[in-house]
């Protein structure tokens, strides 16, 4: 059987899968350099695994309060190793990446303390965290105070309007790597070295925290080893591969580790606490993966930038820019397409592939939001899922495939679903 007809029997025409061959075959390099990438970080990942000794008897589960849990601690002195970190807290008990941020912050800030952002507004879920949106239990509430320095017009750090802000009451700093759902560039881990080593230059002894959420295995380092006092992120993106049900990592210094570990439990209640309820196996092997896994989720990126920018469409980041992180926006100008972009990567699913997406009001947006996603694992986002604001400029946001074949599936089914809709006049 041919390829194309496999293709066909999806709906794709023979029109978008030979652009899609044809951008493919211009995309040979880049999807080497990816691979071998993926290849550096798995290798990364399995000298932490082999130093550690994790073993068969690691997959067993704890109950209960879930003291001497050898599968936890062995798996936080892999992440440590992984990340270059003296230590980490990866836990089924951190709900997600908004839960595992909050814990790191409002585990190492005291009432009266400022945190600093020097990257502009953070991801949407933190400003509740912040107390930037009014938010029950914000750390606003507790008496921690919120400063912002926006990125200059050209995405560079406005160092003057760093230095000011810094005061005595700074005591953290948070840098976002990934831009989210903004139109910011994403940094790369060495523009974020840079920044961590201007702000300590100012104010020696200021933590750093790096949300890490969609950049891990981007690239070959990871912030810790560019100065960061924490790294933090979530199990249902990345570094989970997939296979985590659920999750998220702090990884950092002896002492912020322990701080954040008496935030997620309590006073008294350190790391020593903390059941693995049976799912360790699935984030050691989640890890195992997880190269492999962001590789073909940027390969999908690229080939989603590649093919719609040739076709004329607006994509951040452009088809030809370094990747940091694995979110693609695709600019529409229409709600038509963001609406058939959607659909169709729903449409190439495993799951839920017969339900059709349509945009609904979502509590806390301004405007109707229309989301796709089939996964195995609910809101998982590192496996191939897409979402878009119906309102101007009429982007969507798609990120995620745990293999490459079907991010491309993916990338194809919203084309033609876009094509259908009439949104492209020629090939
Ligand atoms: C996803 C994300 C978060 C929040 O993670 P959740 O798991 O959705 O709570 C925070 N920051 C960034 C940059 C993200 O991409």
């Amino acid at each position: 059987m041919e390829l194309t007809s496999q293709y066909e029997t999806f709906g794709i025409s023979r029109e978008v899968a030979a652009l899609g061959k044809e951008t493919e075959e211009s995309l040979r390099d880049r999807f080497a350099a990816i691979d071998e990438t993926a290849e550096y970080n798995q290798l990364k990942v399995i000298a932490a695994m082999q130093k550690n000794r994790v073993s068969d008897i690691h997959f067993a589960g704890t109950t209960g309060y879930g003291y001497n849990d050898l599968g936890r601690e062995t798996l936080e002195r892999v992440y440590a190793d992984v990340f270059r970190t003296e230590d980490a807290l990866v836990r089924p008990q951190i709900v997600c990446g908004t839960h595992a941020l909050y814990t790191a912050l409002a585990g190492n800030l005291r009432p009266g303390d400022e945190l600093l952002s020097p990257v502009g507004k953070p991801y949407d879920t933190l400003e509740e965290v912040i107390g930037i949106r009014p938010s029950n239990g914000s750390l606003k509430e507790y008496g921690i105070t919120y400063r912002q320095v926006d990125l200059k017009e050209d995405g560079s750090f406005d160092y003057e309007g760093i230095r000011a802000a810094i005061n005595e009451r700074t005591r953290l700093v948070t840098i976002q790597r990934s831009k989210g759902y903004a139109t910011r560039p994403t940094l790369s881990v060495d523009q974020i070295g840079e920044l961590i080593a201007f702000v300590k230059s100012v104010k020696p002894g200021v933590l750093c925290m790096v949300d890490n959420c969609y950049g891990e295995f981007v690239e070959r380092v990871e912030p810790g080893e560019r100065g960061a006092d924490m790294v933090v992120g979530s199990l249902i993106k990345n570094p989970g591969g997939g296979l985590a049900p659920i999750g998220g990592y702090i990884a950092g210094t002896k002492e912020c580790i322990e701080n954040a570990a008496y935030r997620l439990g309590s006073p008294g209640l350190g790391r020593e606490v903390g059941a693995s309820l049976g799912v360790s196996q699935s984030l050691f092997q989640g890890l195992f993966l997880a190269p492999t896994v962001v590789a073909g989720a940027l390969k999908g990126a690229i080939f989603a930038a590649s093919l719609y920018e040739r076709l004329g469409f607006s994509v951040s980041p452009a088809a030809a820019e370094p990747r940091h992180d694995i979110i693609q926006a695709v600019t529409f100008g229409k709600p038509e397409g963001v609406i058939a972009f959607c659909q169709g990567i729903q449409a190439a699913a495993p799951v839920d592939s017969f339900v059709t997406p349509e945009p609904w009001d979502m509590p806390g947006y301004d405007s109707q939001v229309i989301m796709a996603a089939g996964a195995f694992v609910q809101g998982s986002s590192i496996e191939l899922s897409a979402d878009g604001p119906i309102k101007p400029p009429y982007s969507v946001f798609f990120q995620g495939g745990l293999t490459w074949y079907h991010a491309k599936l993916g990338v194809l089914m919203s084309l033609q679903k876009v094509y259908e809709a009439g949104l492209i006049r020629e090939f």
